[in-house]
């Protein structure tokens, strides 16, 4: 009978809450490039933290790469690269077979246009059938309205983090080139944000907002008076004014006082939400990379946001981990959070196997959603989808087990978290 339940969640249709994918162009002009270090994604963050302290920053080159993999490859980075590379290519990832590992990617990508290689990856292997992705819709990038980029499978989050935790002009100085408005003022600043989100959403493609400022600063957000917002619109604004004497024309003016536009502008962003009832994705928890400061990402600081605009529908990522419990009784308490484990299978899958038991446990089903690649690569896709499925596999054979639920059950509950769930909240049924 488990074996069954196995074999639903194995071959069952993943929605992906989360993704980077590259533009077909960008992989148009980097596809002879790929090789077995194109297999690594975010294993490449850990092959710096196995490297230790006194080793120079990413690892790019055979050698180092052939010493440090073998201590990485049972973190859950690690794992993702060799399900990923035997259930495409039937050989393990190991420096012998690098060599073999490129001459089998080039050949599988050689025959087939851009499109057609996301489509073997994404929709064939990965077996996802829809993917929002972060990276295009965002106003400094040059392509940013281009949709034919990308499958039609495809939704697109707008993101303007540099906004969100503004320290300097440029953000305002991309809003006047995107939206050709002249940022004159703090009313015409906002003007500038609802245009631009009016020229994402006139795509027809836009399907949330994400707020990935947690790379940027904490997520406590206040609630700036008008007049707080001015002062600080004002001296990033005119730089040629004199304060306290001296003329700042470069660099950064202190980010402390630029704080109240920063939360200000937040808020127009979150009322714009509501009014239009946009889904707004955002990044809690761990940080990609390395040397990152946890300290201010936990999903805990946004129950302010929560608590007023109780009508938006927040999609709270990476189980907000390693707060995952945390984030769990939230979502229990809040009908506007809906909790989601993307690219948390990556990160530790024990972890949230765990977390995800706990969470059926907490949350009623239809809230909670269960993956999100979280890569740049499309191949990357099937590691990460494997180790996902197999984390949510275990997780539903205890649950039947331990005679919680019947074999129908898991089953309904598997459809939910993996697919259906994500297609009502991203109204795509
Ligand atoms: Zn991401």
């Amino acid at each position: 009978m488990d074996s069954t339940i196995k074999d639903f969640i194995m071959t069952h249709e993943l929605f992906s809450y989360h993704d980077h994918h590259i533009t077909f162009a960008e992989f148009e002009k980097k596809r002879a490039s790929y090789s077995h270090k194109a297999f690594l994604g975010y294993a490449g963050s850990d092959l710096v933290t196995a490297a230790g302290p006194r080793s120079s920053g990413y690892i790019n080159d055979d050698a180092r790469l052939e010493a440090l993999w073998p201590s990485i490859r049972t973190t859950g980075y690690g794992r993702a690269v060799v399900s990923g590379c035997k259930e495409l290519f039937g050989i393990e990832y190991t420096p012998m077979n690098f060599a073999r590992i490129t001459e089998i990617l080039q050949a599988t990508i050689a025959d087939k246009s851009a499109a057609e290689v996301y489509d073997y990856f994404i929709k064939e292997k990965a077996n996802i059938r829809w993917v929002v992705q972060d990276g295009l819709f965002r106003p400094e990038n040059e392509e940013a309205l281009q949709t034919n980029l990308y499958p039609n499978y495809y939704k697109f989050a707008v993101r303007m983090d540099d906004l969100f935790a503004i320290a300097d002009n440029g953000p305002l100085e991309i809003l006047e080139r995107f939206t050709n408005i002249a940022i004159l003022s703090l009313e015409r600043l906002i003007t500038a944000l609802n245009t631009t989100i009016n020229m994402f959403r006139d795509t027809g493609r836009m399907g949330a907002f994400k707020i990935g400022i947690a790379y940027k600063r904490d997520l406590i957000v206040s609630d700036p008076t008008r007049n707080e917002t001015e002062q600080a619109f004002n001296r990033i604004r005119d730089r040629k004014a004199f304060y306290n004497g001296s003329q700042q024309n470069t660099a950064a003016v202190n980010q402390h006082e630029a704080r109240a536009l920063s939360d200000y502008m937040l808020h127009r962003l979150l009322e714009r939400a509501d009014d239009e009832n946009i889904p707004v994705q955002v990044h809690t928890g761990y940080l990609a990379g390395n040397w990152c400061s946890l300290a201010g990402s936990k999903a805990l600081f946004l129950i302010p946001l929560f608590e007023k605009y109780r009508r938006v529908r927040f999609d709270i990522f990476h189980g907000s981990w390693p707060w995952t419990s945390e984030l769990g009784a939230i979502a229990k308490n809040y009908p506007n959070v809906y909790p989601d484990l993307c690219w948390a299978w990556a990160m530790n899958p024990t972890e949230t196997e765990r977390t995800l038991s706990e969470w059926l446990d907490g949350v009623p089903f239809n809230k909670i959603f269960a993956f999100g690649a979280d890569t740049g690569l499309p191949w990357l896709d099937v590691g990460y989808a494997i180790q996902a499925r197999h984390g949510i596999a275990r997780v539903m054979q205890k649950k039947v087990q331990d005679g919680i639920f019947s074999k129908s059950t898991a089953e309904e509950v598997a459809s939910a978290i993996m697919l259906k769930n994500g297609e009502q909240f991203y109204g795509l049924v």
